[in-house]
C-alpha cells in the first residue's frame, strides 16, 4: 500500500512510498483509509520540530473503514468507520487516563509522529482508542473534526464558558474559524474574534461571530472593553500563534476571566502578576481533546452545528499541499482521499 512517509533528512516534505504493514495484535484493527487531512503539526513532524522521525507515515486526522480486528477487539466492528487522532493511545492506567485527562499521559502516543499514522491506504489503529464517526456526518468533514474541531471544542469546554458570556476567539483560521461555530451553536456563547486578515475577519461573521476587530486597525483590548460594557470578556480563547494575541487576550478579560491557550508558538509571554492576583485571572492550556470530546464534537458535526472548510486532493499532491500551507495559500482544510 501507498503511504505518505517522513522524508530523510527531514526537510520538511513526504516521500511517497510502498508500505508493507505488519500483520495487527490482537488488540488492533486495520482501517482502509478513506481521508487524511494535512494539518500544520504534519509540517513539523516532516521538518524535523519535534526531532527525526524519519520513515514514520505522517497524518492524525485520517478517517477509514475498518478491514480486519484482532480476536480480543469488541469496542468496534468490520465494516465501522473511525478516526485515526492525534491522541493514539494512552497507557490507560495513570492518573492521567484514569481522571479523563488521557491526553496528558506521559506515555502517550500520537498518530504520525510516535507511531505510524493515516496519510495512507492503510492504517493501524489501537482498537479501543479509535472514536466512531457517525453516519450523519461527511468523512470528509469528519477528518477535520479530527483534529480542528475537537481541539477547539475541547478549549472551549476548558473555558468553562456559559451561555450568554462574552468569549474572545484570538485567530479566525481554521482552528479559529470552528471555534466560533463550537462557541456560537453548541456553548451558546456570544463571540468576538481579533484577527489581522480582514477576509478571515469577514467569513468570520459570516459563521455567526457577534463581532469582529481588525487588530491591525484598533487596538483590540479597548474595543473588547467597549464592546461588552465596559469590564471585558468572560474567557477568551487563543489559536493564533502571535505572542502579542496571548497578551491581548489576557488583558482583555474581565475580573475571574479565563484564557485558554491552544496555539504553540515557541515563545514566552508576560504577565501582570498583581492583575494575576487582583483580578482572580486564571491562564490555562488546552490540548487536542479525550476519546469523549472527540466523539462529542463528532456528534454535534453530525448534527450539522459545525462545518469545516475542507477540499479533497490526491496522496501524489502532498507536497504540493505542503507548499501551498507554507505560502498561506489554503482556504480551509486539504483532505487527501484515497480513492482518488
Ligand atoms: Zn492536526
Ligand atoms: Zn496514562
Amino acid at each position: 500500500m501507498k503511504a505518505a512517509v517522513v522524508r530523510k533528512g527531514t526537510d520538511g516534505y513526504a516521500d511517497i512510498v510502498e508500505k508493507q504493514l505488519r500483520p495487527i495484535r490482537s488488540n488492533e484493527a486495520l482501517l482502509d483509509m478513506e481521508y487524511c487531512g494535512v494539518c500544520h503539526t504534519d509540517l513539523h513532524v516532516a521538518a524535523g520540530d519535534y526531532g527525526d522521525k524519519t520513515g514514520t507515515v505522517l497524518g492524525h486526522e485520517g478517517i477509514g473503514i475498518v478491514k480486519e480486528i484482532g480476536e480480543e477487539v469488541t469496542s468496534i466492528k468490520i465494516g465501522d468507520r473511525v478516526s485515526v487522532a492525534w491522541f493514539f493511545e494512552g497507557c490507560g492506567h495513570c492518573e492521567y487516563c484514569v481522571s479523563g485527562n488521557e491526553t496528558f499521559c506521559r506515555e502517550v502516543k500520537n498518530a504520525g509522529y510516535t507511531v505510524d499514522g493515516g496519510m495512507a491506504e492503510q492504517a493501524i489503529v489501537t482498537a479501543d482508542y479509535a472514536v466512531k464517526v457517525p453516519a450523519e456526518i461527511d468523512p470528509i468533514e469528519a477528518s477535520s473534526i479530527t483534529c480542528a474541531g475537537v481541539t477547539t471544542y475541547k478549549a472551549i469546554k476548558v473555558s468553562g464558558v456559559q451561555p450568554g458570556q462574552w468569549q474572545v476567539i484570538f485567530g479566525a483560521g481554521g482552528l479559529g474559524n470552528l471555534a466560533i461555530q463550537y462557541a456560537k451553536n453548541v456553548f451558546n456563547a456570544k463571540v468576538i474574534v481579533v484577527d489581522i486578515n480582514q477576509e478571515k475577519l469577514d467569513l468570520a461573521k459570516k459563521m455567526g461571530a457577534d463581532a469582529v476587530i481588525n487588530s491591525m486597525n484598533i487596538d483590540p483590548v479597548t474595543e473588547i472593553k467597549r464592546i461588552t460594557g465596559g469590564l471585558g470578556a468572560q474567557s477568551s480563547i487563543v489559536t493564533a500563534v502571535a505572542r502579542i494575541a496571548f497578551e491581548q487576550a489576557i488583558k482583555c478579560l474581565k475580573p475571574m476571566g479565563k484564557m485558554v491557550a491552544v496555539a504553540l508558538p515557541n515563545s514566552e509571554m508576560s504577565l501582570s502578576i498583581p492583575s494575576l492576583a487582583f483580578d482572580g485571572i486564571e491562564v490555562a492550556g488546552s490540548l487536542v481533546g479525550t476519546r469523549l470530546d472527540l466523539s462529542e464534537a463528532l456528534q454535534f458535526a453530525a448534527e450539522g452545528k459545525v462545518k469545516p472548510i475542507v477540499k479533497t486532493r490526491k496522496l501524489n499532491e502532498v507536497n504540493d499541499i505542503i507548499d501551498e500551507m507554507k505560502n498561506g495559500q489554503v482556504e480551509g482544510r486539504m483532505v487527501i482521499e484515497f480513492n482518488l
